[in-house]
């Protein structure tokens, strides 16, 4: 088991078990209901819920899909794309281009 999401609602992290089980990573959310005790207990990273994935070796494709949710970008997947501004080929994970933006990356 490993954590690769700390929502900030359940629903949240509902959302994201969801786009992980739909790329076929099972995944489990963990934590919701202590969330029902927010006020009683301290909202830490152990208290808010999290996302965890059953099998660890699918860990770091997870984190990717985390991540691509958290950018509020489209899902990996389609054609590669052009910058428009300098003509750099990217990749379709990528929501901006790090040529023109090097923090993006
Ligand atoms: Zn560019």
């Amino acid at each position: 088991m490993k954590r690769v999401y700390t929502a900030r609602h359940p629903i949240d992290a509902h959302l994201v078990r969801g786009l992980l089980e739909a790329e076929g990573i099972p995944a489990e959310v963990r934590g919701e209901v202590l969330f029902g005790a927010r006020g009683e207990i301290p909202m830490t990273e152990d208290t808010l819920p999290s996302v965890w994935v059953l099998d660890e070796r699918a860990a770091a494709r997870a984190l990717s899909i985390v991540q691509t949710h958290q950018e509020g970008a489209a899902p990996a997947a389609g054609p590669a794309w052009q910058c428009p501004a300098c003509g750099e080929e990217l990749e379709p994970q990528f929501s901006a281009c790090w040529r023109c933006s090097p923090d993006v990356a």
